[in-house]
């Protein structure tokens, strides 16, 4: 996201300094489990290696981060809004159900929902909004909206934290000035959050539920919330998986969930957002009873719905906005900083994506990295999908490709930099909590900048195609 090179860090001074910053991975809880290791994604403190990272912040001109951080709440308010309307949400993922099996189970839930007329009081969302900067436009445009298991709160504040005692100790020579990093307290405002929405439900010996993969290696990132959770709230959180939660769970009539004989207040979702957190009826169930009960859920089915891509696409369309959005500012805000995108009912944008595929990204109803299709797999499966014709488009939307400035950096991965051309996206966490009529909590709560080589398609961490970075504003 630079307009300004770097400053140059010979690769010997990135050496020295990539060590110390490893060290203070270790020292500092930095940490995810090491791929090497098979126990270090289901066994705590085994097989630790420092989390994948950038030597020095990604700069970012620092009206661009301001406008990123006002979008925050605009983002919480919006997805709100949008929750409430389950017509608008059957109704514009209707074709993709047909065709997309996980999107149809999870809709056929919200249907569920809908014909009890289940009313959720106490609304928590602990959203992530994406971000690259378009270097043609020089325009800052989202990439997606993360209402579900937005990651890395824990370890992305953390790496603000690195870069600012590595600024410390060597910015004299790189004249950089440490507090050119913003703060970034995502790992204790989300655990706040967290904990209000506990309070809110107001049940002392109530629990708050994480909902976890039964193998994780950013487990640790998970940790940093249950740690603030206890320490400066005095919540415990039990981590369960979602056949865990089928085994041991039930929902008694007045709505109390009770998984393994602990009152649950608060669940908040580090999985069920892929087909593959589902891999038999056992999950499906579990899901089921958590969103019949009376916890309050981060997300409800609704607020997860209104995260995936096909809803993005649909409330990019003209006038849809303003359905849900009455401040004419908001949503002049909000509409500024959505990239094209499209459905695949739009022939002539499929034709110009067939000629031109480079300048699109076909995304089919999936989260988590590595799913999008590019380049000439794009043309290809656009084309075949048009000689079939019919329902199996309804499975993707077409988005805009941006293309953010590159520029040398450091990436150090399992103990080795290595410098490259790369580009970063910046996600800003935001949190909102309702309680009827009244909005406790609204509002921006730190960021996550993750960098990955330029001539990389894909964006995860966990996927292994990003390092998580800091930025720091010019
Ligand atoms: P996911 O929910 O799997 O994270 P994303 O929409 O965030 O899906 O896409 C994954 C990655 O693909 C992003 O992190 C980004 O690196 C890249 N990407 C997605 N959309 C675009 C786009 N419109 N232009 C350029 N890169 C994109
Ligand atoms: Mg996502
Ligand atoms: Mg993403």
């Amino acid at each position: 996201m630079s307009a300004v090179a770097p400053p140059a860090v010979d690769p010997a001074a990135a050496e020295e300094m990539a060590q110390e910053a490893a060290a203070w991975c270790a020292l500092h809880g930095l940490v995810v489990g090491d791929r090497a290791n098979p126990r270090s994604a289901t066994v705590p403190g085994v097989g630790l290696v420092h989390a994948p990272f950038s030597l020095l912040p990604a700069r970012l001109p620092e009206h661009f981060w301001r406008q990123a951080c006002e979008l925050a709440p605009i983002f919480n308010e919006l997805v709100d809004r949008v929750s409430l309307d389950g017509d608008f949400l059957q109704d514009s993922l209707s074709k993709t159900r047909q065709v997309d099996d996980f999107t149809s189970r999870l809709l056929e839930i919200h249907r569920k929902m809908m014909e009890t007329n289940k009313k959720e009081n106490i609304r928590l969302g602990l959203h992530r909004s994406d971000y690259m900067l378009d270097s043609e436009t020089r325009s800052l445009l989202q990439i997606e909206l993360n209402t579900i298991s937005a990651s890395f709160p824990g370890l992305g504040s953390l790496v603000s934290e690195l870069h600012r005692t590595l600024i410390n100790h060597y910015g004299h020579f790189l004249s950089l000035e440490p507090k050119r990093v913003p703060g970034n307290a995502a790992s204790s405002k989300f655990a706040e959050a967290l904990a209000k929405a506990w309070a809110e439900f107001n049940v002392d010996s109530a629990v708050v539920m994480m909902i976890i993969q039964p193998e994780e290696r950013n487990m640790y990132d998970q940790y940093w919330l249950t740690k603030h959770l206890k320490i400066t709230h005095g919540i415990t959180t039990i981590r369960k998986t979602l056949s865990q939660v089928e085994a041991e769970g039930k929902v008694l009539p007045d709505g109390t969930l009770l998984v393994d004989n602990k009152q649950v207040a608060v669940v908040y979702y580090r999985a069920g957002y892929t087909p593959n957190d589902y891999p038999s009826e056992a999950e499906w169930s579990a899901r089921l009873l958590i969103e019949q009960s009376s916890a309050v859920k981060c997300p409800s089915i609704s607020y997860h719905l209104v995260g995936t891509k096909k809803i993005q696409q649909e409330l990019a369309k003209p006038n849809v906005l303003e359905r849900f959005l009455e401040n004419k500012e908001d949503i002049a805000k909000l509409r500024k900083c959505f990239a094209g995108l499209w459905s695949l009912d739009d022939e002539e944008i499929i034709k110009t994506a067939i000629e031109k595929p480079e300048l699109f990204v076909l995304k089919p109803q999936r989260e988590g990295g590595g799913n999008n299709i590019y380049g000439l797999d794009l043309r290809e499966t656009l084309t075949i999908l048009q000689k079939e014709g019919g329902d199996a488009r309804a499975a993707y939307i077409l988005m805009q490709r941006i293309f953010p400035e590159a520029s040398l950096a450091y990436l150090v991965r399992d103990g080795i930099s290595h410098e490259g051309l790369v580009i970063s996206e910046l996600g800003i966490y935001g949190a909102y909590l309702r309680n009827k009529d009244k909005v406790v909590i609204n509002d921006q709560c730190g960021y996550l900048m993750r960098t990955k080589v330029s001539s990389s398609d894909e964006g995860g961490v966990a996927a292994g195609f990003a390092v998580l970075d800091s930025l720091y504003l010019t």
